[in-house]
């Protein structure tokens, strides 16, 4: 297939392998921003091609991931109001809060309806208009500019009755979290080609100068990981920490303005609390105040409340590339795909749902499962 083919060749990935042996002289740490990458390194095997002096480590790239969980149960309790319609995109639901998941409020009778685009949110709008309809806008800046093109329609129809509970995150400041703690061992980062195609990549630059480290601008195919792994650690051996572009065919530097545009039309940047992480400033967006009637969570005063974290459950430490899903005790036991106990076993872009899907045979190598885990059924 043209376009995927090609980024896929095994004899290609094998000879960027050998180079990579060539040039190496001494173990590096490496982070893949996204989820995406995440899937990729592990569904393919692209970590274990790699020379072992080379460590990948899965990074905070999954938006269902670090939503936070007051926002998880906020949503619940908005999409458990008889007059509202609450419209998500299908991985939200099975994310645990404190006590159900939205697909429980469903099966309970709310009104969930999973959709593939919030301007499908305008069309309920319009047809249930004595119903309260909400989109659940969770996602990094890749997701952003849509959410705020259906607001701006919204208003354009007149709608009175859609609403936005936003959870947007912004990834320039969680890599800066990530290197500015005293735990952290990454010393590259691949960032995400899709983010950088709607945002460019100039917000890189002052960070790579700033903490001496390499950043590459990375796609998704195998081919493209390995060759970001290969600039990465080409500039780590030779002492240089720039931002370079391997994911030329789709990023500019300066991004896609029109989709800048609308983001900055109805979007503010505002402190952000990731899940697992904590609260990070300026990390993610809020609806701005001309927009403001558009948000859920001022629409709805849902008021905070307290939430407790699964207490098994690491996934804090694996979005920051301090842990591997297989280190956390719950890994395949008290926590599968069935029963998640956090974000990253229920995401399609989270690492541990990521491992539990292609890595449990060498997982379980290490004895890190059960010998009868394997029962719950392979979803390959
Ligand atoms: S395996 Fe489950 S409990 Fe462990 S970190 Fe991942 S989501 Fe959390």
């Amino acid at each position: 297939m043209r376009f995927i083919d090609e980024y896929r060749d095994p004899a290609a990935a094998r000879a960027y392998a050998r180079a990579l042996a060539r040039i190496v002289t001494r173990p590096w740490t490496l982070m893949e921003v996204c989820g995406g990458q995440t899937h990729a390194i592990v569904k393919f095997g692209i970590d274990e091609l790699l020379p072992p002096e080379i460590t990948l480590v899965h990074g905070p790239g999954c938006p269902v991931c670090v939503t936070p969980l007051e926002l998880i149960e906020k949503a619940i309790r908005i999409a458990s109001i008889p007059n509202v319609i609450f419209c998500s995109f299908g991985d939200m639901l099975r994310v645990p809060g404190n006590s159900k998941d939205l697909l429980s409020v469903k099966a309970a009778g709310g009104a969930i309806r999973i959709v593939y685009s919030p301007l499908d949110c305008l069309k309920i709008a319009r047809e249930n208009p004595e119903r309260e309809v909400v989109f659940f806008a969770v996602g990094f800046e890749t997701t952003a500019p849509a959410n705020a093109m259906a607001v701006i329609q919204a208003r354009r129809l007149g709608l009175k009755n859609f609403s936005l509970l936003v959870s947007h995150v912004l990834v320039p400041p969680a890599i800066e979290t990530i290197l500015s703690s005293p735990s952290n061992r990454v010393q590259a980062f691949l960032a995400a080609g899709h983010v950088c195609a709607v945002m460019g990549y100039e917000e890189y630059v002052p960070i790579a100068r700033k903490y001496r480290v390499p950043i590459v601008v990375t796609g998704f195919e195998p081919l493209d990981i390995l060759q970001g792994v290969y600039m990465s650690v080409e500039q780590l051996e030779q002492g240089r920490a720039e931002v370079e572009n391997q994911y030329a065919r789709c990023v500019h530097k300066e991004g896609n303005s029109a989709a800048k545009d609308l983001i900055r039309d109805v979007f503010r940047v505002v402190p952000r609390k990731w899940r697992g992480v904590g609260e990070i400033a300026q990390s993610g967006l809020g609806v701005r105040e001309e927009y403001i009637d558009f948000d859920a969570e001022m629409r709805f005063a849902v008021s905070d409340f307290a939430v407790e974290e699964s207490p098994e459950c690491v996934s804090g430490q694996i979005l920051q590339g301090i842990k591997k899903p297989h280190e956390c005790p719950a890994f395949g036991t008290l926590c599968t795909p069935e029963h998640p106990l956090g974000a990253t076993m229920v995401s399609s872009e989270g690492a541990c749902a990521a491992y539990y899907r292609y890595r449990r045979t060498s997982v379980r190598a290490s004895n890190m499962v059960p010998s009868g885990a394997e029962t719950h059924g392979s979803r390959e």
